[in-house]
């Protein structure tokens, strides 16, 4: 190779990593923000053909390594000064969430710029080459955390805030407010929705066993709100039992009993073992069942005489 097409290939790989790295934090934190749930987290990728090529050279190869374990400086719509070595520059992205004003999902634009708080980069007092050793030691990653905030393009209404960790080439969803919107399926009997969606974000927030539990007092819920005089009753299982008898004769064995249900449930919960109640198998059982009562109760209500009739006759 000679030595002027070597140099401007170093120039070339110089800029695809200037835009390659930048791009991986803000397709990451897009990816972040649109599907993950509390403290569930995404890597940051990058291409393995723009990553290949800067791997040519030695010296840039370094410098990525240094810059995905160096800071990461988000900027919003306002312009910054990329001025700092060894540092990655990134976007923040638009991304689309679930709005409460809206009551659908719609793109979010980045309000200002980010907060980092607390100033991880001060080091915590530590004079820059200590903070170097700190921050580049081997098996020592890198800490950042963001306060993003986000505006509904729709309604332009109150932001959503995103708080987001980052742990060397790993971002993490730490939390968010408002809460995430969770979907509770239109079947699900109102007395047992807030229990189910609690669920939901338990079980999306990695506690299995409290979404569990949570899926137990829906049943409960439901259960105690159609048995009569069920406030006499104390035991679980017992009021599961009346709850199944209590349905129509014709609609039992067309769906899965929440009597069996809610036992699997509380063997988890009792063993304090969640695997012994998958929670995507226990859900789909409690979604089937109200499915199949709903189904039940509205062909009862189209075959069932109206009053006006019945009397005429
Ligand atoms: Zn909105």
């Amino acid at each position: 190779m000679s030595q002027i097409t070597k140099v401007i290939n170093e120039q070339k790989a110089r800029e695809l990593l200037n835009i390659v790295l930048p791009a991986a934090v803000s397709r990451a934190l897009k990816t972040l923000l649109e599907t993950k749930h509390l403290y569930q987290r995404v890597d940051v990728q990058v291409e393995k053909e723009a990553a290949d090529a800067i791997s040519r050279y030695a010296l840039l190869h370094q410098t990525m390594t240094m810059e995905l374990f160096g800071r990461w400086v988000a900027f919003g719509r306002e312009p910054i000064k990329k001025e700092e070595a060894n540092t990655v520059y990134f976007l923040l992205p638009t991304v689309r969430t679930y709005c409460s004003e809206c009551g659908r999902e719609q793109p979010f634009n980045p309000v200002g710029n980010m907060l980092t708080a607390p100033d991880f980069d001060s080091g915590f007092g530590l004079p820059t080459q200590e903070r170097l050793k700190k921050y580049f030691s081997p098996g020592v990653v890198r800490v950042d955390v963001y306060v993003l905030t986000y505006e509904c393009q729709g309604c332009k209404g109150i932001p959503q805030v995103f708080l987001v960790r980052r742990e060397g080439t790993k971002l993490t969803l730490s939390g968010r407010t408002p809460i995430e919107h969770v979907e509770v399926p239109r079947v699900i009997p109102q007395t047992g929705k807030e229990f189910y969606s609690g669920a939901l974000v338990a079980y999306q927030s990695g506690q299995h066993l409290a979404g569990l539990f949570m899926l137990r007092t829906c049943i409960e819920q439901v259960a105690r709100n159609a048995v009569e005089g069920s406030e006499t009753i104390v035991n679980g299982d017992e009021l599961l039992k009346r709850y199944m008898e209590g349905l129509p004769e014709a609609a039992k064995g067309h769906f899965p009993s929440m009597r069996a249900t809610y036992g699997t449930i509380s063997t988890a919960i009792h063993a304090a073992n969640p695997e012994l109640a998958p929670f995507e198998d226990i859900r789909k059982d409690i979604d089937s069942h109200f499915e199949g009562v709903d189904v039940h109760k509205r062909a009862a209500a189209r075959t069932r005489p109206q009053a006006g009739q019945a009397q005429a006759t």
